[in-house]
């Protein structure tokens, strides 16, 4: 993991392998931590690195539900921030996918391909407890924590909750999964044409820096790239369905647009196969 500082205060803990982004914003006061990895012991290393410890947090702030960004809210007694639907989420996978026996099945199910990861996982869930977001908020928060100003605004677009957080005293903004920079996104849950105008609002603050979800900070020029690859799979698979295709013909279409450096390649076909399932559910007419 690195650590970078686009702004004072400010500590982008960015991984190099597939695991999510998070950062802490530390003020005289305390601290407040964006998002927490998918695991205690992961979260815990984090702080480590960055040298501050889990009492010196006094917000924590998930920009949207997934697991990879949430697991860790467990280290933490302090109040967990976040969009009403991202709370919601996680409130109906308690009940749902984040059941402990299922959890166990579908690591079970991607060890099968995937050994080592599913070895990390098992290593992971140990002593998970899922810790929910005590505080939420509707379109906006501005939060002050000593001299760092933080506002939260709701967009949607990766998940119905997700939220970016502005750092307006540096001008960084922190995108959550909105962005993945040289990975293929995963946009299983998302609503494309909400996300293609999450990602436009993102232009909107005029960032000198931007933390993604996933992947190296960058600037603006990383947005329009996702954004050219959102819009080139939209309309690529809207012809396909013009034309009668099923989604196996659509994803054997070699002439879709790749993205970043080739990483999590298998969501090549899959953010295909979401696409296709979206427009047919009735969407092809919003973007
Ligand atoms: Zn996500």
């Amino acid at each position: 993991m690195n650590v970078v500082e686009p702004g004072p205060g400010i500590c982008a803990c960015i991984r190099p392998d597939e695991g999510a982004n998070a950062a802490l914003l530390c003020a005289a006061q305390g601290a407040a931590v964006v998002d927490t990895t998918s695991s205690a012991g992961d979260m815990s290393g984090l702080l480590d690195a960055v040298g501050v410890s889990a009492g010196d947090v006094r917000l924590v702030i998930n920009t949207h539900h997934h697991s990879d960004h949430t697991w860790g809210n467990q280290l933490f007694d302090c109040p967990i921030l976040a969009h009403r639907l991202c709370r919601d989420a996680m409130v109906a996978s308690l009940e749902d996918a984040w059941r402990l026996d299922r959890i166990r099945a579908s690591i079970a199910e991607r060890g099968k391909s995937d050994p080592r990861w599913a070895e990390e996982m098992q290593r992971k869930i140990e002593g998970l407890q899922i810790r929910l977001p005590t505080e939420v908020f509707e379109q906006r928060r501005d939060i002050v924590l000593g001299d760092l100003r933080i506002e939260l605004e709701h967009v949607g677009g990766h998940t119905p909750g997700s939220s970016v957080v502005w750092l307006p005293q540096s001008k960084v903004l922190l995108s959550g999964d909105l962005l993945f920079v040289g990975r293929y996104p995963f946009i299983g849950d998302a609503d494309i044409p909400v996300l293609i105008s999450a990602l436009r609002r993102v232009l909107e603050f005029e960032a000198e820096a931007i933390v993604p979800g996933h992947g190296p900070m960058c600037d603006e020029s990383a947005v329009h790239d996702m954004l050219g690859y959102l819009q080139g799979t939209w309309e690529r698979t809207v012809d396909h369905i013009a034309e009668g295709h099923s989604a196996d013909e659509a994803a054997a279409d070699g002439g879709y647009p790749r993205y970043g450096e080739g990483a999590a390649e298998r969501y090549h076909e899959a953010n295909i196969r979401a696409v296709y399932a979206q427009l047919v559910s009735g969407d092809a007419c919003r973007l």
